[in-house]
């Protein structure tokens, strides 16, 4: 009885920050630069507030510095953007990031396409979506580009596999259907709108669900020995019982027929804030003319 590999993405993580920290001491001792992530939290979503913690807490402890702006719920869309204006000319800052979602009166797209472009380290302006897309450097959105490195780790080449994505979200799915793409794969992009779902998954060598659905994949959707990574972060409530997190794959029934997979918590998760590290290191060496790590 063979099972799938978990993929630990608290240890590929821990090294991906080990990375970081080593080039952040690199840029400090060679050119006296320390990069910088500022971070902007309108309003006290609890959730949002816990991972902009997080964030500057990693953040420090890569050595680099850490800005946090913290904004009340009520502030105007000007005051906001007059803020990533005063963001974009300080030379401290190589990476900007505007935590999401932003209240209702507040045009999250206008926020975020004025950042600047060479510091926005979500990969969320249409220029860094673009530039994804036409096959240029581009700073690249922080879960998905965490997916990617854990399939190359595993895989090394890409080139030629069938993936598919359950998800077609700006933040997560399209992004991860360019990077596959730019990696040869032959990829398949699935929504709520589409047909045969199941059918689709089943031919999948790389299969990514980002749909939030709790434990939506089943196993008769699996191929087997396929890669499966689990984007997503379900909350399970039960009374009296501590809320549990599941992800998009029904992880106990897919993992005996899988090759390998990652787990909810400790898969993708903790690799997305590495990746929001490893993108302000690049922001910050291509800010500077600087060669920036693969
Ligand atoms: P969105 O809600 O923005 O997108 C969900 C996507 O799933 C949409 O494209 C939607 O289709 C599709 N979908 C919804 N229901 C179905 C269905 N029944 N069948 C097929 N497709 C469906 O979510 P995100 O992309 O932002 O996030 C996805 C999950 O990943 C969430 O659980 C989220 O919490 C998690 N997440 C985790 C991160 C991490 O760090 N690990 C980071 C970001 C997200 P349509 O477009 O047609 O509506």
């Amino acid at each position: 009885n063979k099972t799938a590999k978990i993929i630990d993405g608290k240890v590929f993580a821990a090294s991906i920050r080990q990375q970081v920290s080593d080039h952040v001491k690199l840029l400090n001792s060679e050119h006296q630069i320390i990069p910088g992530l500022a971070v902007v939290l309108v309003g006290g979503d609890p959730a949002s507030q816990v991972y902009v913690r997080n964030k500057a807490k990693q953040t420090r402890e890569v050595g680099m510095r850490s800005f946090e702006h913290k904004l009340d719920e009520s502030v105007s869309e000007s005051t906001l953007l007059d803020l990533i204006v005063k963001l974009n000319q300080d030379p401290e800052v190589h990476g900007i990031l505007v935590q999401l979602p932003l209240p209702d009166h507040i045009d999250s797209a206008k926020v975020i396409d004025m950042i600047a472009v060479e510091k926005d380290v979500d990969g969320f302006h249409v220029v860094n979506v673009g530039r994804l897309a036409s096959g240029l450097d581009a700073l690249t959105p922080c879960t998905p580009l965490g997916c990617l490195l854990m399939l190359k780790d595993l895989h090394g080449d890409l080139s030629g596999k069938e993936a598919v994505i359950v998800g077609r979200s700006n933040i997560v799915g399209k992004p991860m259907a360019q990077l596959l793409l730019r990696n040869h794969c032959s990829v398949t992009v699935v929504h709520s709108r589409s047909q045969n779902i199941k059918e689709i998954c089943q031919r999948a060598d790389i299969l990514v669900a980002a749909v939030g659905r709790a434990e939506m994949v089943k196993a008769d959707w699996v191929k087997a020995g396929a890669t499966v990574i689990d984007v997503g972060i379900n909350r399970i409530e039960n009374n009296n019982v501590k809320p549990r997190l599941v992800g998009d794959v029904d992880f106990a029934s897919v993992q005996p027929i899988a090759g390998a997979i990652t787990p909810v918590p400790g898969g993708v998760g903790p690799m997305t804030i590495a990746c929001l590290l490893a993108n302000t290191v690049t922001a910050c060496c291509r800010i500077h003319d600087l060669a920036a790590p693969d």
